[in-house]
């Protein structure tokens, strides 16, 4: 089983049309929607959710009030101001609480109840490039890295169960938490970048986190033609940071046209940038291959 996950520095760069394009081309993939935070690798697949479960993370506390008598003791220990007072009615704001458990702790009475916090849902659904595994993180909710990598898990297990040998994750944005979440363990990352300042920047950044974890990684160039001086440069960083340049994908509408019509650019009639992404997945299959 081999694993490519497929991220950018910020959102916006076509990471999520890469990976639909390049799940697409395997036959035996399951496909990981490790964006928790903004997922929208379903607007392209419309899976059809098989199974489902609550994703727990940490606690939170919240009073019963009919134990509670309303000694004061909680809202004067809480540090985050989580506890309120309202004409001697005694609750908890659930965002500003931050699971300590002090409060429940002390309270004289016992009403204070601990419980794990729901903060989102998984997802194993079927779609017409085989099973994806995804998530939904709720609103405010914290901990998309643990989400992440029970995303991954959960992908992990359906590609034994299903004798299938790849797997290729959509990862989040940025470098933060959720992205180590989804590079730990890979076999490689493919990082979907644009000729911009910006991209060139974050392409450093990145490459220096995934060196940090010894995987081997390739960059794709979306967008290369709209500023190909910046092209040359980040492919040459590339190759000096110790990455492989997996190919270069020229601007096309065919991108947004495909997915307002909720496909991948691979089920669209252009045949040039077919042949560009087939070429990108054939470069990056062959590579892996070999690791
Ligand atoms: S410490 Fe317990 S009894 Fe006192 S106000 Fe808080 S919940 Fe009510
Ligand atoms: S668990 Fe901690 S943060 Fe939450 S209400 Fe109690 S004291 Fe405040």
């Amino acid at each position: 089983m081999k694993e490519l996950v497929i991220i950018s520095g910020k959102g916006g760069t076509g990471k999520t049309s890469v990976s639909a394009a390049l799940a697409s081309l395997s036959e035996s993939t399951v496909i990981a929607d490790c964006d928790v935070d903004a997922a929208d690798l379903h607007l392209v697949l419309s899976p059809a959710v098989m199974e489902s479960g609550i994703f727990e993370s940490g606690k939170l506390a919240s009073i019963d009030k009919s134990k509670c008598v309303s000694c004061g003791r909680c809202l004067e220990l809480c540090r985050f101001e989580a506890v309120k007072n309202n004409d001697g009615i005694f609750s908890i704001e659930e965002t500003s609480c931050e699971g300590c458990g002090v409060c429940v702790h002390f309270c004289p009475v016992n009403a204070i109840m601990f419980d794990e916090r729901k903060c989102g849902e998984w997802y194993i659904s079927k779609s017409r490039f085989g099973t994806v595994s995804h998530a939904r993180l709720f609103a405010g909710a914290e901990n998309s890295g643990k989400l992440v990598s029970l995303v991954r898990k959960k992908a992990k297990e359906k590609t034994s169960e299903e004798n299938k040998s790849f797997i290729i994750t959509d990862g989040p944005p940025g470098i933060g938490c959720p992205v180590i979440a989804s590079i730990t363990g890979a076999d490689a990352v493919l990082i979907v970048t644009e000729p911009t300042l910006s991209g060139e920047h974050d392409l450093e950044r990145i490459a220096s986190l995934i060196k940090h974890f010894r995987i081997p990684f390739f960059v794709c160039v979306n967008r290369f033609d709209v500023n190909e001086e910046i092209t040359s440069r980040v492919e040459k960083k590339t190759l000096e940071l110790g990455g492989i340049v997996a190919g270069k994908i020229p601007y096309s509408k065919i991108f947004t046209q495909s997915q307002i019509r909720a496909l991948t650019v691979m089920e669209s009639d252009c045949v040039e940038i077919k042949n560009i992404i087939k070429n990108i997945w054939e470069k990056i299959c062959h590579r892996m291959m070999t690791i």
